[in-house]
């Protein structure tokens, strides 16, 4: 697998910098997109067809999911590159709806993306953390690709997704979420763990709660799950980045790295 980071930008796009979405290109020639917030698909087309790509969403924040209803146009109507098949899309159970409501005509109607994607609803386990050793994990797939996902803790329903290419390297997003051992336990032996620092160095306190990570609390799921590298993501424009690093390397001692723009990761090979 090598995931190309479209945009990291936190909460919002940045200057040069789109909101979050990250391109993986697996083993088996499948194209996915996890996360797709505003800016993402400029973004796409430097690096894919965004005619072939299928969808993982973390969660229903704009920041996340909001270039959704112009990929769904690009899908149904470019003229070269409209999309050939049925794509699969995971995400929340109120995915479907919330992005229909966003690509309707009408104020209340719902479009419905069946002709462009098959969309289903994360499976994952109760609030109790179970490590993903275990091997008790419902199974999602795309092509020979394995998908798993952890309930995160953030004010709408949010997932952590661990994503397992044929080839045997893995990768886990923790999409937006504050502390949880749910991250810990689904990143497990993870070669990286791609995990928001959006608090900075670490949570002084003035923050909402049950809402994000610090890059302290990053270091030490990092640490926890024995991942073999750590990449921070979803700093704001505001953000502390050079905090979020130095936190997350004092927990942390394997290799840590800052998400930028168009950054090339291949999990498992050397950082
Ligand atoms: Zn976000
Ligand atoms: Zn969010």
């Amino acid at each position: 697998m090598e995931m190309t980071i479209l945009g990291c930008s936190g909460s919002l796009a940045g200057p040069g910098n789109a909101a979050s979405g990250y391109l993986l290109r697996m083993s088996d020639g499948e194209h996915i997109v996890m996360d797709i917030g505003p800016g993402v698909l400029s973004r796409l087309q430097f690096h894919d067809r965004p005619g072939d790509v299928h969808v993982l969403f973390s969660h229903m924040h704009p920041d996340h999911c909001l270039d959704f209803p112009s990929l769904a146009v690009w899908q149904r109507y470019h003229p070269t590159d409209a999309s050939g098949r049925v794509h699969t899309m995971l995400g929340p159970s109120i995915a479907p709806v919330h992005l229909g409501r966003a690509s309707a005509d009408a104020l209340d109607e719902v479009d419905d993306f069946s002709d462009i994607f098959d969309m289903s609803g994360w499976q994952a386990p109760g609030q109790e953390p179970v490590e993903f050793a275990d091997g008790t994990y419902p199974e999602h797939r795309i092509g020979s690709t394995r998908l798993y996902a952890a309930t995160a803790v953030h004010p709408t329903e949010s997932y952590l997704i661990r994503v397992e290419d044929a080839d045997g390297s893995s990768l886990v997003y923790s999409g937006d979420t504050a502390a949880t051992p749910n991250l810990a336990a689904l990143a497990s032996g993870a070669d990286v763990l791609l995990c928001e620092a959006t608090w900075g160095e670490r949570d002084n306190g003035d923050n909402p709660p049950q809402m994000h990570l610090s890059g302290e609390e990053a270091g030490q799921a990092a640490a926890e799950a024995g991942v073999g590298r750590l990449i921070l993501t979803h700093i704001p424009p505001w953000g502390d980045r050079e905090g979020a690093l130095r936190g997350a390397r004092r927990f942390f001692d394997g290799p840590v790295d800052l998400a930028v723009p168009d950054m090339v990761v291949v999990p498992g090979a050397p950082a």
